[in-house]
């Protein structure tokens, strides 16, 4: 027998996995060039050229003991130190080695600040709607996950909502900006607004709360919008980051944490999470894509690519009369879905092999996410798809 807590998380498995496979199987039986498949975030422009290079570079010319060992479970001092001093030129900010923890990408790196954190009951707030694993994550350390709303016109959170969910039980908070699967950037007031509250409500409980900010598409924002690190709205902020996306290396598992020094008990929650890293079963990030990231911390994915992207498929399907929130970073589209029940929709389009993600996975039905990762000719195609698909629910071509 199994355990009834991987029962239960079988049972609730990702509906993007789901749709990813089906959208394989349709592949298979349509040919792929007949199938426009919105489900994956998963990176469609290679890593950059730097990349391959450093990893070549590190194995002709590295002490192959050094690069294949075990090490500080926290990880190499050299690339800790690396990643701090790129942070510090990029955004003012005055890290050290101390400060930084190697993980095994985005997801690693929310386990091992969660498992620091959490005794059993204490409660993490998360945006609704929100990259579904986080159920998972938090679950996974018998926190209590508490969603608060975002407000309908923009997706950005909504303040008083907020204020509310906050209790004497509250440990963290998780924000993700920019964010999956909305492709909404928090901006500058709503950031001020949910720092406020957390002070207060820090002096009103005598507890600390931390914010932790999970920033896999930091790089990733269009229409000049700035990259911004998130430490500089709040003291007790942790910013957990991965190289999945602006590296396009999501299957290497490389990522970081940072908890700056001001954050209530950074040197504990630091060395907790070394303990939480190895004790996962992480042991440390793996050493050979440590040393590569911190070779190609200055290279940068092609945002072109994906604003390219964002643009064709926003225009064509607004103008086809689809409902859709203008994506301001990451490379994800939220579309409303012209009925209820997004589950309905999500089935209609698969007719015109269309797949596409119910919102209730990311805890927000009436919706639907497009992940825009795919080739421009997708986009491209799939219009006439999208069309047939319009036209079923009876939409107004907009001019
Ligand atoms: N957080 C968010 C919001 C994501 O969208 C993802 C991946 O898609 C992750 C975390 C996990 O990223 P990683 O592949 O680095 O573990």
């Amino acid at each position: 027998m199994i355990s009834k807590r991987i029962e239960a998380a079988m049972a609730g498995s990702s509906a993007i996995r789901a749709m990813f496979m089906e959208g394989r199987e349709m592949a298979a039986r349509y040919g792929a060039e007949h199938v426009y498949d919105f489900s994956l975030g998963n990176p469609a422009t290679p890593a950059p050229e730097r990349l391959n290079g450093a990893i070549r570079e590190l194995l002709e010319n590295t002490d192959s003991l050094e690069l294949h060992g075990y090490m500080a479970n926290a990880g190499y001092e050299d690339v800790r130190g690396r990643i701090a001093e790129n942070l510090n030129q990029r955004f003012g900010t005055d890290f050290a080695a101390r400060n930084v923890l190697m993980t095994v990408g985005a997801a690693g790196g929310l386990n091992v600040v969660l498992k620091t954190l959490l005794d059993p009951g204490d409660e993490v707030i998360v945006f609704v709607p929100y990259f579904g694993e986080y159920r998972s994550y938090v679950g996974n350390y018998d926190g209590r996950l508490v969603e608060a709303a975002t407000r309908e016109e923009d997706f950005q959170p909504d303040l008083a909502d907020f204020a509310c969910k906050i209790t004497a039980r509250t440990k963290a908070v998780i924000i993700n900006t920019p964010n999956n699967p909305t492709g909404v950037v928090y901006d500058e007031e709503t950031m001020r607004g949910l720092a406020r509250i957390m002070e207060e409500k820090e002096r009103e409980f005598s507890t600390d709360i931390y914010l932790i900010s999970d920033e896999p598409y930091r790089e990733l924002v269009y229409d000049g919008i700035r990259e911004e690190f998130l430490t500089k709205y709040y003291r007790n902020t942790i910013v957990g980051y991965s190289f999945s996306k602006s590296l396009s290396l999501p299957g290497e598992r490389i990522g970081y944490v940072v908890v700056p020094d001001e954050a209530a008990d950074s040197g504990l929650l630091l060395e907790g999470m070394s303990v939480a890293n190895r004790i996962l079963g992480f042991v440390n990030a793996p050493s050979l894509m440590q040393k590569a990231a911190a070779l190609c911390v200055e290279e940068k994915t092609d945002v072109d690519f994906y604003d390219r992207n964002r643009r064709t498929l926003y225009e064509g399907l607004t103008g086809l009369g689809f409902t859709c929130i203008r994506p301001q970073g990451a490379f994800y589209l939220w579309m409303k879905s012209p009925v209820e029940q997004e589950e309905q929709f999500v089935e209609a389009a698969k007719k015109y092999h269309l797949i596409l993600v119910k919102g209730s996975a990311f805890g927000r039905g009436g919706y639907v996410r497009l992940a825009y990762c795919v080739s421009h000719e997708t986009i491209v195609n799939s219009m006439e798809a999208f069309a047939q698909l319009a036209a079923e629910y009876g939409l107004q071509k907009q001019s």
